[in-house]
């Protein structure tokens, strides 16, 4: 029997950006299976977003994808109206969309830093900007930033990606003393090393190194960030805003 503890979610929308592989995928799952409908953001309708929107329609969820990237305000606007417009006014936001064009400071391109400012951290501006004037009329909604460990370590050949996660960081504690007073909470996950299509080129040797630092001893999956995402979106999470929630087996404390 459904009840709302195994449904905690059930009647609200969920938009995930960067939903169709890797954590924004978990994170589409988990949010449905806890009874949200799911709006799955990404570039384009891959392979893997077909089939993701066929398993979550198969297990009876309303779902439905909007294409387009984040970082350009006009399509985040017009692709957001039309989710809201389908769907009904998004009550959670999950800015998961991400990418990492590595390089040491002396060989980062300015165009390469752009990009990835671009898509990490301005793309949640305009996507959480775009949600926020609903969320703000319904005096309640879930705003959360996929940042990384990264933003807050730092990590040589990462120039462009930690300082916009370490950006998304900022936002998020902002946007939590701006919207605090309308019912909505605004919250950070910050992963670790994740086995997804981003960490997929580690080398072996590499990937043994990085294991060492890690006191639980091992990279994390998909799901253990879409665990925590789940938690901040829930009722159970109602008093907690402006943080930023590290799940990366202790790589840093
Ligand atoms: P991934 O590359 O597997 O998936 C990222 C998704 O974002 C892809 O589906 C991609 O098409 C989409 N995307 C990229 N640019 C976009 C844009 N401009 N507009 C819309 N969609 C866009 O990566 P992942 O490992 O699943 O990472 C997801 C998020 O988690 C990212 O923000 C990443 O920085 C963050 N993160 C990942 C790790 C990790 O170890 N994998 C660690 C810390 C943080």
């Amino acid at each position: 029997m459904e009840t709302a503890q195994t449904k905690p979610l059930a009647g609200k929308t969920a938009f995930v950006t960067g939903g169709a592989q890797g954590i924004g995928e978990a994170i589409c799952r988990k949010l449905a299976l806890l009874g949200a409908a799911v709006v799955v953001n990404d570039l384009r309708r891959t392979d893997a977003a077909e089939k993701l929107l066929d398993s979550l329609a198969a297990s009876g969820v309303k779902a439905g994808m909007v294409c387009f990237d984040v970082s350009n305000e006009e399509a985040v606007e017009a692709g957001i109206a039309e989710a809201i417009k389908e769907y009904g006014p998004i009550d959670i936001l999950v800015n998961n969309a991400g990418i990492s064009l590595d390089s040491l400071l002396i060989r980062t391109k300015a165009d390469d830093w752009h990009k990835t400012l671009n898509v990490n951290l301005t793309g949640s501006f305009y996507c959480a900007r775009a949600c926020a004037k609903s969320m703000i009329k319904a005096r309640c909604g879930r705003i959360i930033n996929i940042s990384s460990v990264i933003g807050a370590m730092g990590n040589a050949g990462q120039v462009s990606y930690s300082a916009s996660k370490a950006g998304l960081m900022g936002l998020t504690k902002t946007l939590a003393r701006e919207l605090g007073s309308r019912g909505i909470t605004v919250n950070a996950v910050a992963p670790g090393f994740i086995k997804t299509q981003m960490t997929a080129a580690l080398s072996g040797e590499h990937a043994e190194k990085l294991v060492e630092q890690i006191p639980l001893n091992c990279l994390g999956e998909a799901e253990d960030v879409a665990e925590a995402v789940a938690f901040l979106a829930s009722p159970a999470a109602r008093y907690i805003t402006g943080q930023v929630l590290g799940v990366n087996g202790g790589m840093y404390m």
